[in-house]
């Protein structure tokens, strides 16, 4: 499976910021590491940046903070880094999946 289609995983299992709508798609190519996504229902926009080595540089604690993620689902700690959402607003969270139970969700990330 390559980078694309777990992109295309992730893109059908987060849902949109600004409406909570869940038809995500990929709008066009951006920087390296980064793809412009667009909410099909209320045309909102923003980055998915997939590069998990570069978000580990840019957040030096982020292996710890996953080890302490409080999962909203089933209440265990741990999670697993899926990607980084930056919005317009320059917002940014992290979408983290449930190293228990599989459960998406986010937290929000340090801004730049
Ligand atoms: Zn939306
Ligand atoms: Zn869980």
């Amino acid at each position: 499976m390559g980078p694309r289609d777990d992109l295309a995983r992730i893109l059908q299992q987060i849902s949109c910021p600004v409406c909570s709508g869940e038809n995500i798609e990929l709008a066009a190519a951006r920087a390296a590491g980064a793809r412009g996504v667009v909410c099909r229902t209320c045309e909102f926009r923003f980055e998915v940046i997939e590069d998990l080595d570069g978000l580990r540089r840019d957040s030096p604690a982020i292996n710890r903070e996953l080890a302490e993620s409080f999962c909203p689902s089933c209440q265990a700690t741990g999670g697993e880094l899926l990607c980084r959402c930056d919005l317009p607003s320059r917002e940014r969270y992290h979408v983290v999946r449930c190293l228990q139970c599989g459960f998406l969700y986010k937290r929000e990330a340090p801004r730049a």
